[in-house]
């Protein structure tokens, strides 16, 4: 195994130009044998208002369809620990931005264990979860103006991000297994054609499991493929992977009720495809993990794996932003994973998937028990038609992974919208905002597709003709308000293409 590359030309101009902060620089003296401090503008912790925090978490094995509080244990984080592990008077004071140490130790434990990258010297860095994550990513490596080579469909808040910066997304194509590599290929081999005098990109943002919104689960091969396209045109990804844990197996209409078996950590992780890190062998991946999906969104933590180059860099930029991430979340993060050890978190890990997995074929049952569904011949993809006709309405590829559901919706046989349509100033977008409206009065609320088209930087957005998109997520539903919904989007669609 070797070193990571030098991969330093990728940095921008703030990136290069941080410097570290005086004050931090000699934070490392703290821990000289014998110091006296009268350097650091530290609160007493003596004089924090909190005594000991007590938590009471669930046993990792507990079954979590129905968590009951009789299988729960307490853990608390003391004022002062003597026996040094985690304290308050620690937790809550200034301390290193990387990340508190043991965190630090569970996080490079983690990655190891799961990701084991392919190179020797990557390391890692705490942060406020995958939004903070991708915010310090373009800061390190983006330009004012520069494309960013994304999915197809991407995650609002990634692109909200750098469209104040004058950034466009350079969108590549996706299919069943995510963004198409030879897409990848062709966008940059054909960059300086069909975008003359304009910079070449050289990030990739890339959701591998549970796409966000397209519910996609990238396999092994096709993230071999895009690995080397990226080292074929210097590219660095950004993988932004909060749901890599939800990886679910393939839907099966109306199956029965699967039995439990016993846990098996090797089982588990055999089973799940491998994330970019793995296949890393030049240090030009930087992957965010999130506790936002595994532990909880509240918690705001989170980390980078990176080259060194690139974790000192976010070091710099953290250190004068979000500063030490909350001591809170770290401190009982910590304290929780003390309890269950790793092999515990994985396994919690493992039933929270199994959840996941039910709520996704409540929703594919329920979308099969209120439309005709027909499989395709040649992909995963499903095509639902109003029930009892022929009438297309929209095709969606049963998630593998993840908490969404994403719909393509035909409007060619729709024809009330092509009535209207010569009449509307940008039609599919428009007639997207209405339907989405009929759903929404109905009382359905669903996401509406324009929030994940990239932004290409022109004043209207490029769409296919005659196609408009809805993202439906069965995270947060109960089984009998999931068949309510969809039965009341089958009903809205009836209306619209009657
Ligand atoms: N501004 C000033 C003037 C400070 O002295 C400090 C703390 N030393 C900070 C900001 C940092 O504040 P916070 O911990 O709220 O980020
Ligand atoms: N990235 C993607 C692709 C997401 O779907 C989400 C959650 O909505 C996030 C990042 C936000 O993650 P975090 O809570 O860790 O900031």
């Amino acid at each position: 195994m070797s070193e990571a590359i030098d991969l330093s030309h990728h940095l921008s101009l703030l990136a290069r130009s941080r410097k570290a902060s005086p004050l931090k620089d000699i934070l490392a003296y703290l821990h000289y044998p014998g110091m006296v401090s009268l350097a650091g503008g530290l609160p007493h912790p003596a004089l924090f208002p909190f005594a000991n925090i007590d938590v009471e978490v669930y046993n990792p094995g507990s079954d979590l369809s129905s968590l009951v509080s009789s299988d729960t244990t307490h853990i608390s984080v003391p004022k002062v620990n003597t026996e040094g592990g985690v304290s308050l008077a620690v937790a809550l004071q200034y301390a290193d931005v990387s990340g508190m140490r043991a965190l630090l130790k569970y996080a490079r434990e983690f990655t190891q264990l799961v990701c084991s990258p392919a190179y020797k010297n990557w390391d890692v860095l705490i942060n406020c979860g995958n939004t903070d994550g991708w915010t310090k990513a373009v800061g390190l490596l983006c330009e004012p103006g520069d494309y960013i080579l994304v999915e197809e469909y991407t995650f609002s808040s990634a692109q909200y991000l750098w469209i104040p910066m004058g950034c466009k997304g350079a969108p590549i194509k996706m299919d069943a297994e995510g963004l198409r590599a030879d897409h990848l290929d062709e966008v940059l081999t054909t960059w300086d054609t069909t975008h003359p005098g304009v910079k070449k990109p050289h990030v990739l943002y890339a959701t591998p499991t549970g796409q966000n919104p397209t519910g996609t689960l990238m396999p092994d091969k096709r993230k071999q493929e895009v690995y080397d396209v990226c080292v074929k045109h210097d590219i660095i990804i950004v993988e932004d992977d909060p749901y890599y844990f939800l990886q679910l197996a393939p839907y099966v209409l109306n199956a029965p009720a699967s039995t439990p078996t016993a846990y098996s950590q090797s089982a588990h992780l055999a089973s799940l495809e491998k994330t970019f890190l793995n296949i890393d062998v030049q240090g030009r991946v930087i992957r965010l993990d999130s506790f936002s999906k595994t532990v909880a969104p509240g918690s705001r933590i989170g980390w980078f794996t990176a080259n060194p180059l690139f974790t000192e860099r976010l070091l710099r930029a953290s250190e004068v932003t979000t500063q030490t991430p909350s001591g809170w979340s770290q401190g009982i993060i910590i304290r929780l994973l003390d309890e269950w050890k790793l092999g515990g978190f994985l396994q919690w890990l493992h039933g929270l998937a199994a959840e996941y997995q039910k709520r996704r074929d409540w929703m594919c049952d329920g979308l099969a028990a209120s439309f005709d569904v027909q499989p395709s011949t040649h992909d995963a993809s499903l095509t639902a038609y109003l029930k009892g006709t022929q009438t297309r309405l929209f095709t969606f590829v049963p998630p593998r992974a993840g908490m969404f559901v994403w719909l393509k919706v035909f409007l060619h046989e729709n024809k009330q919208y092509q009535e209207m349509k010569g009449k509307l100033e940008e039609p599919e977008l428009d007639y997207e905002k209405m339907l989405w409206q009929d759903m929404a009065d109905a009382k359905v609320l669903l996401s509406s597709g324009n929030f994940f088209l990239p932004w290409e930087g022109k004043e209207k957005m490029d769409r296919e003709e005659n196609v408009i998109f809805f993202r439906l997520s069965y995270s947060m539903t109960s089984k009998e308000a999931m068949q309510a919904a969809v039965q009341r989007m089958a009903d809205v669609f009836a209306g619209a293409w009657s």
